[in-house]
């Protein structure tokens, strides 16, 4: 057996989170360490998959999902208006290998994302 994730510990109420949202399949909690001024991470319950294109391909209907409330966050966070990030792969920034989406967002119009940046 490997270690739980992060993410597991923080799905399993092991350390503490800032959730803003869960329901059966997902949760969504602040990332500890803000790359905008709204910086949410989006999880499937799941540890089955490390990586988007694990997910894409063994449960797309949960990707899909992970894509919807991505939006709504963003609609309650940021204006709607949002960048949807899956780091994949150590060379790529990918640090917890429990699929996840970031969804930054500028919080306010003025906070605006630039064209040319990432957000990282
Ligand atoms: P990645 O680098 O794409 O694997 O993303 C992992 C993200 O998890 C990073 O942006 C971290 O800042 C974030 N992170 C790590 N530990 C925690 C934690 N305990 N609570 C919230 N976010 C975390």
């Amino acid at each position: 057996m490997t270690e739980p994730s992060i993410f597991e510990r923080i799905i399993a109420r092991e350390i503490p989170a800032d959730v803003v949202f869960e329901n059966d399949s997902l949760i969504a909690f602040r990332d500890i360490a803000p790359k905008a001024p709204v910086h949410l991470l989006v999880v499937p319950k799941t540890a089955q998959y490390a990586n988007v294109t694990e997910l894409a391909a063994g449960d797309a209907p949960l990707l899909a999902e992970v894509v919807a409330v991505a939006q709504q966050l963003a609609t309650e966070h940021s204006g709607g208006h949002y960048r949807l990030i899956f780091n994949t792969g150590e060379n790529a920034g990918q640090t917890v290998f429990h699929v996840h989406a970031h969804v930054l967002g500028a919080g306010t119009a003025a906070d605006g994302l630039t064209e040319g940046s990432l957000g990282f």
